[in-house]
């Protein structure tokens, strides 16, 4: 067949960029070898309903009617979504938990203002000065010289524990490098989870991949889910091809690779140049706990939606010696406002970082011993901070790295992609771009944004 534009990986950003180019009347076909949508984000069948593979919050909350120039409004009318498909319930608090301060975070910025201005009043004009720079700072368009994210925070916060208080969320919500975080990068994150807000739909996720895909198909699209691309092959600076895992083959005008940079590069058959194929990989790795708990995680005291947990005074976003835990991000759906109902009712879900070779280069029997053993540390911890948890848990299941590279091809693991990314999209070839994580612009918002920018690109050229 011969399309307008193929997408390779129905990711968020595959989606967000097929319903586009779908819709102005473009030929396009999705290809994705796992069997469900989604990638990073997708959904699995667990004992008759289905699990979300992560989803502890969806980033760039505005309520209804708020204004119509907030990423997620724009993103509605791009994709000519309705906001009641989303079915978005509004977080009630999470928290930012140190051992020596707890901040409670909302959607509404004032709340976390009114406690900095309670317990660190000497920076309170800083970050007020901060954020009146950051609103009228357009952070998705234009690409900055790099600089360091918290030496920039530096420069309006004085105060160490409230700057490593900030930067903990946006770190684990995006960064792809230990220690160090891009400063445009920091801003778009900090505005999606602080200046904006957080948010879950109800149903999880699977209801909102369907949304994506009917939209897709009912413009014309074509999703060929369980059919991987093997092969990539190009003509001088075009490419021309996918060679299908069944050996079909199939060309088109232009391309879009929601994979990765170096997971795109890995099925090119010809020279792109040292700069491409050298790409660097990632190496921040996660994994995840689920409980499934037998009461409602906020009869036992866990009353926030998502709390961010330093065990340590000082936060480093460092991957922590194998076994060990620094860090934790903990997430309760139940209590997203209208979510205590939803097919994640009383599960609470525990995500720490690791390092992905621990995991990869293990043996069967004794990777399923680690998760195991990685488990009853994480049941045993949450028992000690929230007594009665370890005899409410139901059932349990862990992901780490392995799980994530097997289902969705990532290289190590990785969540956030490579530490460096084509913040243009733009690839080897002038007719394929990259959309998504390795675009720079991470969960579920950001990728649905970029596969909406990469689809904008695209309609002026095919
Ligand atoms: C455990 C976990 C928890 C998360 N929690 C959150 C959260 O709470 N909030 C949030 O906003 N974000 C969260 N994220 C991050 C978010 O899911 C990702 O940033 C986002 O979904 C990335 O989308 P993407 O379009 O860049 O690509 P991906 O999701 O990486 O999609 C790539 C797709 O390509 C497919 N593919 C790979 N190789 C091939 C091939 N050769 N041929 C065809 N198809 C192929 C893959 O199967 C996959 O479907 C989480 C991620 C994980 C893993």
């Amino acid at each position: 067949m011969h399309y307008d534009c193929i997408i390779i990986g129905a990711g968020m950003s595959g989606l967000s960029a097929g319903i586009r180019l779908a819709h102005y009347g473009k030929k396009v076909c999705i290809f994705e070898r796992h069997v469900f949508p989604g990638g990073l984000n997708s959904y699995y069948p667990r004992r008759g309903h289905f699990m979300d593979v992560g989803l502890h919050a969806m980033t760039n909350y505005v309520p209804d009617g708020k204004d119509h120039k907030a990423p997620l409004n724009l993103l509605l009318r791009q994709l000519r979504l309705r906001r009641e498909e989303l079915a978005l319930c509004p977080q009630s608090f999470s928290l930012i938990r140190f051992p020596q301060r707890e901040l409670r975070i909302t959607n509404d910025w004032k709340d976390l203002m009114g406690q900095v201005r309670q317990f660190f009043p000497e920076d309170h004009d800083g970050l007020t000065r901060f954020v009146e720079w950051l609103t009228k700072e357009d952070v998705y368009h234009g690409i900055w010289p790099p600089s360091n994210a918290a030496e920039c925070l530096a420069e309006y916060v004085s105060n160490p524990l409230l700057r490593d208080m900030l930067l903990f969320p946006v770190m684990v919500y995006g960064c792809p490098q230990a220690e160090q975080m891009d400063f445009q990068m920091f801003c778009i994150l900090f505005k999606s989870i602080f200046l904006e807000g957080l948010a879950r739909p109800k149903h999880g996720i699977k209801p909102l991949l369907d949304t994506l895909v009917e939209k897709f198909r009912a413009n014309g699209g074509e999703l060929a889910l369980g059919r991987g691309v093997r092969r990539l092959h190009g003509e001088g600076n075009r490419l021309v091809a996918v060679e299908l895992d069944n050996g079909e083959t199939h060309t088109a005008e232009s391309f879009v690779s929601c994979l990765g940079i170096p997971e795109t590069m890995a099925l090119c058959d010809d020279r792109v140049g040292d700069d491409w194929t050298h790409w660097p990989t990632g190496s921040m790795g996660f994994m995840e706990t689920i409980f499934q708990m037998t009461c409602p995680p906020c009869e036992l005291g866990l009353e926030a939606c998502v709390t961010f947990c330093s065990l340590k005074e000082t936060f480093r976003y460092q991957l922590p010696a194998d076994g060990e835990m620094e860090a934790y991000v903990l997430c309760v759906p139940d209590n997203y406002v209208g979510c205590g109902d939803g097919p994640a009712a009383r599960q609470v879900r525990i995500a720490q970082l690791t390092r992905p070779a621990y995991w990869l280069d293990m043996e069967e029997l004794s990777y399923r011993r680690a998760k195991e053993e990685m488990a009853q540390r994480s049941a045993l911890l949450l028992d000690s901070q929230y007594p009665g948890f370890m005899e409410h848990v139901d059932a349990h299941e862990t992901f780490t790295p392995k799980t994530i590279r097997r289902y969705t091809g990532k290289v190590n693991g990785v969540i956030y992609g490579s530490v460096r990314k084509s913040r243009t999209g733009e690839t080897p070839w002038e007719n394929a771009f990259v959309s998504g994580t390795d675009q720079g612009l991470v969960g579920i918002m950001g990728a649905l944004i970029s596969g909406a920018a990469a689809s904008n690109r695209l309609l002026t050229s095919i």
